[in-house]
């Protein structure tokens, strides 16, 4: 008699042992759920397809990002990216302002030094004045030095530029001037 007692309290304690287990793992399958991914320029669809080393990856983002704005950049086909000694301090350098075609000129040596968020910036904004002939004028992308962005902000200024918030185009003037400039 006494044995049977003692296997009954067995089964019954191994029960309410699998009972928690199964209770301790829903808690962590709730707990995965709740995390969230904050948003990076690593983690980002678009920002994380880009790579330092193939310069026309910068392009393909930049196509994508005014894709999310209904700005339609596909029928660009004329881009080029050439890379080139700018002189030691100089990462990028856009060359089709004023001009039908997208040239960019880029040092290697600096640009793989400077952060993903900073690569980004200057691509972005040197295609600003070459796909929009975006002048310095507007500020917030189009602003003439290149930062370190935090994620966000970058979004926003991103979303002002291809909804053409702040973007102001060089006058003629100013065109005539930097394709004087761009003739040498
Ligand atoms: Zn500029």
């Amino acid at each position: 008699m006494k044995k049977i007692v003692g296997i009954l309290i067995f089964v019954l304690s191994c029960n309410a042992e699998d009972k928690s287990e199964t209770q301790k793992q829903e808690n962590t399958i709730i707990d995965i759920k709740v995390e969230e991914v904050t948003p990076d320029f690593n983690n980002d669809s678009i920002y994380s397809k880009v790579n330092p080393l193939v310069l026309s990856s910068y392009w393909d983002a930049f196509v994508k990002s005014a894709a999310l704005y209904d700005v339609d950049l596909n029928k660009i086909e004329d881009v080029t990216f050439i890379s080139e000694n700018l002189g030691g301090s100089t990462a990028g350098v856009a060359n089709g302002s004023c001009e039908d075609y997208v040239l960019i000129s880029v040092d290697e040596t600096i640009f793989r030094n400077l952060t993903k968020g900073e690569q980004i910036f200057l691509m972005y904004h040197e295609l600003g004045h070459d796909v929009f002939n975006a002048s310095h004028d507007g500020g917030g992308l189009m602003a003439p030095n290149v930062r370190s962005l935090e994620y966000k902000l970058f979004q926003t200024e991103v979303e002002d530029f291809f909804t053409g918030e702040d973007y102001i185009e060089w006058t003629e003037e100013e065109c005539k001037i930097i394709r004087d400039l761009t003739d040498n």
